[in-house]
């Protein structure tokens, strides 16, 4: 378990560059750490996107 893997879990991911885009007025992505789908929010932190909710 190394520490990019920690922040996850505390939902602070790492957008890839190569995958970040304008997902209507929401900047969106995939992590880096995790390969979740992840978008900015309005503190400017990246978070796993609520689509799929169990
Ligand atoms: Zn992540």
């Amino acid at each position: 378990m190394n520490r990019r893997f920690l922040l996850c879990l505390m939902n602070r991911h790492a957008p890839s560059p190569e995958d970040t885009h304008w997902q209507s007025l929401t900047l969106a992505s995939t992590c880096r750490g995790c390969g979740a789908d992840i978008y900015r929010d309005q503190d400017k932190q990246w978070v796993k996107a609520a689509k799929a909710r169990s």
